[in-house]
């Protein structure tokens, strides 16, 4: 069952990138412009990583941060990064990204330590990151050369991640695990994630993507979706994020349901490291 869920995740997986492959003409036909953009964001270091919370939500205390990638122009207007990070993969400039991206984050959660010791950070994944050679060494270098554990880290994937490669992918992911990093599935429940393949995956947590949270209070349907996703994931012994959160009423529905983690705009929007550090005070 389990293998033919892997096998249709492949199938899925090469329309994927038939689809990318297109992707990849269009931009470089409409968005030249915005790609040399990049390059020089990224050659002269003026990316940017914002942080958001990741609360108990029973408690309302701080367990960790998400580090999202930000993209200034000169002007000061923001890219967003659903029309950059796409961009960024159909290029390969998510990878020299990526890695800045990575280091900075480890250098920032040495200074959020200081007045949070056993804060984590979480990091977004692309899957052509993942699949690279010594990608699994690279990251343990970084990690070792500012200090930190391994346990502090947490790395999201995305379902594209396992498409392209599956037997690759969960090798690679339960290597990550046994060094003792936290493997999260980011945007649970779009895609076609299914029992099966969640139970093939060494991940320890998932986080229910926000279209599921948006209209829990209001939609039945949703509701059913999100007690769902927490029933397995306690079988499953997975920890549960709720992406997202945007209202009180909300939160303390999600409570209820018995999901312990939340994140989203009524706790916190994205922020740089200064502001979240004196959130942390
Ligand atoms: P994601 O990893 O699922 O990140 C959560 C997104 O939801 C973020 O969007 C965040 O700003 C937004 N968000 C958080 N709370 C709320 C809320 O209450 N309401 C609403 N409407 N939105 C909320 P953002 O920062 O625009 O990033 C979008 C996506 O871009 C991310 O989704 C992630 O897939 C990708 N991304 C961002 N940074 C990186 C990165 O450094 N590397 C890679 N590979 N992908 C990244
Ligand atoms: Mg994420
Ligand atoms: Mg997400
Ligand atoms: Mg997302």
């Amino acid at each position: 069952q389990a293998d033919r869920a892997m096998t249709m995740a492949k199938r899925q997986g090469r329309n994927h990138l038939c689809f990318y492959n297109r992707t990849l003409e269009h931009h470089q036909r409409v968005d030249v412009h915005l790609r040399n953009q990049f390059q020089q964001a990224i050659d002269q270091e003026r990316l940017q990583l914002f942080y958001q919370p990741i609360v108990h939500l029973a408690s309302g205390n701080i367990v960790g941060v998400e580090a999202l990638m930000r993209w200034q122009l000169n002007d000061g207007s923001f890219i967003a990064p659903d029309k950059f990070i796409p961009m960024a993969e159909a290029t390969g400039q998510i990878i020299p990204a990526s890695q800045w991206a990575f280091s900075r984050a480890c250098e920032d959660l040495q200074r959020m330590r200081e007045k949070h010791p056993d804060l984590r950070v979480a990091v977004n994944l692309s899957a052509l990151q993942f699949h690279r050679a010594n990608f699994f060494d690279s990251i343990l270098d970084t990690v070792a050369s500012y200090g930190l554990s391994n346990n502090s880290i947490e790395l999201e994937l995305t379902e594209t991640i396992l498409m392209d490669d599956s037997k690759h992918a969960v090798a690679l992911i339960e290597k990550f695990r046994d060094a003792g990093f936290t493997m999260a599935i980011d945007d649970f429940g779009t895609g076609f994630s299914s029992l099966s393949y969640l139970k093939q995956l060494p991940v320890s947590k998932l986080k229910i993507d926000r279209a599921f949270i948006q209209e829990v209070c209001q939609k039945s349907s949703d509701e059913a979706i999100v007690r769902g996703i927490l029933a397995m994931a306690r079988q499953l012994d997975i920890a549960v994020v709720a992406e997202g959160i945007e209202t009180a009423e909300q939160a303390v529905r999600l409570t209820e349901l018995g999901c312990e983690f939340g994140q989203g705009y009524f706790f916190a929007k994205p922020k740089p490291l200064d502001e979240l550090l004196d959130d942390l005070t």
